[in-house]
């Protein structure tokens, strides 16, 4: 039937076992390649949050501008009023998809999903995120900026847009018969469908998967499932190839023990000598034979460093087994997908839907393919 898989961010040709062993291990551990230098940021820029700087690109209705003090913050734009405006007429009873649309005409110029993400942030009563990091939760602090809405004004919306999701609730009720209900993207228009079951004229019933409010998209749930079914045996890993690609990644990425403390007493040993040399240019500099510039200079350089090198060892602690049990358990996983999926309750293949296909999937006719955003 021709499905294909891809991540959005880097395409994998699945013809290759190699691909699918990388589609695993993207799918169980996305940060695999976690980029050091992007931890250390994210670290900076938390630190910042929690004193209340706005670290990023400023969202519509606030521009980018640090304070008197020099901190990254906020100040209103031209556009806040728009803002404003949007989440009173929220309290007016209009729904947000029509306040979207007024807003449009009188400038606010914003896609359906950004509106949507607008009217929950509290960047505009005045917080700034703290994301989740190690042992710490999320949480919100105190921005640096103004507030565009008042508190009572921001929780107000929060209250009528959650009490219009429980509404909304009876899309994702449980029906055996229709486990991906949820799960799949309309290739027309891009809304999650729906599925329900249309009687025969005979009395019996055929189960449907089908798109909203005038799109025609439509699957037959057996199809559908065959689709998936197809799909899902794609992904299915070879249990030598498993093994093999076990050991490989057992030996980049250090499960051996003996492999690791060797690393981290190399990375200990350097990080002293680095001590050692900011001690001598620290003597160097009392005695007057280097000069305090030259000092500070070569002072940032090797803390930079340390830095590094202990944020290399830190990893090697955390990481090592716990990262190849994650491993071993996609594997597990991806060895078996299919017959884990079909003979999987309906929470259970709710639970594979969500957590392995995160952005839904997509059906399409003629061409069935299939694909997903990893991340
Ligand atoms: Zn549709």
């Amino acid at each position: 039937m021709g499905i294909k898989v891809n991540s959005i961010e880097q395409p994998l040709n699945l013809d290759q076992p190699d691909n699918k062993i990388m589609l695993a291990i993207y799918l169980a551990v996305p940060e695999v390649e976690n980029d050091k230098i992007s931890i250390r940021t994210t670290e900076g820029s938390r630190r910042a949050n929690k004193e209340g700087c706005w670290t990023s690109t400023a969202p519509i209705g606030y521009k980018n501008q640090r304070t008197s003090e020099g901190k990254a913050s906020l100040v209103k734009s031209e556009k806040s009023e728009l803002v404003k405006e949007a989440f009173e007429y929220i309290t007016k009873g209009f729904p947000a998809d029509e306040v979207r649309r007024i807003m449009h005409k009188k400038g606010l110029n914003i896609s359906k999903s950004r509106f949507h993400l607008l009217i929950k942030n509290p960047v505009y009563n005045g917080k700034v995120k703290v994301p989740a990091y190690k042992n710490e939760d999320e949480y919100y602090a105190e921005g640096l900026h103004d507030a565009i809405v008042s508190d009572q004004l921001f929780n107000r919306v929060q209250d009528i847009l959650k009490g219009r999701k429980r509404s909304k609730k009876k899309w994702s009720t449980k029906n055996e018969n229709l486990p991906l209900r949820g799960h799949i993207l309309c290739s027309k228009c891009g809304r999650i469908l729906t599925g329900s079951a249309s009687t025969g004229r005979w009395g019996g019933k055929y189960y449907y998967y089908h798109c909203r409010l005038g799109c025609k998209e439509r699957f037959k749930v057996d199809q559908a499932h065959d689709m998936l079914d197809d799909f899902l045996s794609k992904c299915t890993i070879d249990k030598g190839i498993s093994d093999l690609y076990y050991d490989i990644v057992s030996e980049r990425y250090g499960n051996n023990k003996q492999v690791r403390s060797t690393k981290m007493n190399r990375i200990n040993k350097e990080i002293k000598e680095l001590k050692e040399i900011i001690s001598r240019a620290e003597d160097n500099l009392f005695e007057g034979k280097i000069g305090i510039a030259t000092f500070e200079k070569g002072k940032v350089k090797y803390l930079k460093k340390i830095t590094d090198l202990e944020f290399d060892h830190s990893e090697l602690k955390n990481h090592g087994l716990n990262f190849m049990t994650q491993i071993k358990t996609a594997l597990k996983i991806f060895e078996n997908l299919k017959n884990l999926y079909n003979n999987a309750s309906w929470e259970g293949k709710q639970m594979l839907m969500g957590s392995i296909f995160t952005e839904k999937i997509i059906f399409e006719k003629n061409r069935c393919r299939t694909l997903l955003n990893m991340f």
